[in-house]
C-alpha cells in the first residue's frame, strides 16, 4: 500500500487507503501486557475501525498473523510500482510530514474541504498546509509542534464555518 509504518504502528492505527486497511488481513495479534506476560488476540470485524484498533489496554503489539492472497511476483511488483507512482504524484513525499492530518468525514474528503476553504499553501512559520495535498501539513524548515497545532486549529475552524462539519484528526498528539 506504500504506507510508512512498523507492524505495531500499522496495527495500532489500522493503517490503510481507500482500497482497504490492514485489519482486513489480520487473523491474530500478539502483544505484551504491561506486567510482562504475553498474549494473543483474535480480532473480530468490530476490532478494527477507521484508523483505530481496539487493542487490550496498555498492550504493546509485538506481531501479527496476516491472511494474504497469493499472486505472481511480477504482478505484485507492478501493482506496488503503480501505487507508489500515484502517491508520489499526489502527496508531498519530499517534505517532512506525518501523513494525512484529518480523517475523511462520512461521505466527503477532508482534503477537498480544506482546499475549498482556501487553505492550501497556508503557512504558520515553517509549517504549511501542503499545496500538493491539503490534508498534509509539511515542515518547510523550523516548523514547531505549536505551528502545526495552530494550522490545525485554523483548519478546524474554517471547515466548521464553511461546511458545518467538525473534522476529526487522524494523527495523534503526544505531550502538550
Ligand atoms: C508520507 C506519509 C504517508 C502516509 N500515508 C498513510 C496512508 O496512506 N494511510 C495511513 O493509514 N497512514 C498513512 N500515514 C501515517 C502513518 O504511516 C501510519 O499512521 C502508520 O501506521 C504509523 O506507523 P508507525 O510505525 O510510524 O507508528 P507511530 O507513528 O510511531 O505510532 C502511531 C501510533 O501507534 C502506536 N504504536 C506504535 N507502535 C505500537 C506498538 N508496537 N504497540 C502498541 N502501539 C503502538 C503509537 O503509540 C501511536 O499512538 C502516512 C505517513 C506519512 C509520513
Amino acid at each position: 500500500m506504500g504506507i510508512p509504518a512498523t507492524i505495531g504502528g500499522a496495527l495500532a492505527m489500522n493503517a490503510g487507503t481507500a482500497d482497504g486497511w490492514i485489519g482486513d488481513f489480520v487473523s491474530a495479534v500478539y502483544y505484551l501486557h504491561p506486567d510482562g506476560t504475553l498474549g494473543e488476540y483474535k480480532p473480530s470485524s468490530a476490532t478494527f475501525t477507521y484508523r483505530n484498533f481496539n487493542a487490550p489496554a496498555g498492550a504493546v503489539l509485538i506481531g501479527c498473523r496476516l491472511r494474504l492472497h497469493r499472486k505472481p511476483l511480477a504482478e505484485i511488483q507492478k501493482e506496488m510500482k503503480a501505487r507508489l507512482k500515484v502517491k508520489k504524484s499526489t502527496q508531498p513525499l519530499a517534505l517532512a510530514s506525518a501523513g494525512c492530518v484529518w480523517k475523511n468525514p462520512p461521505g466527503d474528503v477532508a482534503a477537498r474541504m480544506i482546499e475549498k476553504c482556501g487553505l492550501k499553501g497556508k503557512r504558520v512559520n515553517g509549517a504549511e498546509i501542503s499545496s500538493k495535498h491539503a490534508n498534509f501539513i509539511v515542515n518547510r524548515g523550523g516548523g514547531t509542534a505549536a505551528d502545526i497545532l495552530a494550522l490545525m486549529d485554523l483548519t478546524r475552524e474554517r471547515v466548521q464555518g464553511h461546511f458545518s462539519v467538525a473534522l476529526e484528526h487522524e494523527i495523534r498528539t503526544i505531550g502538550e
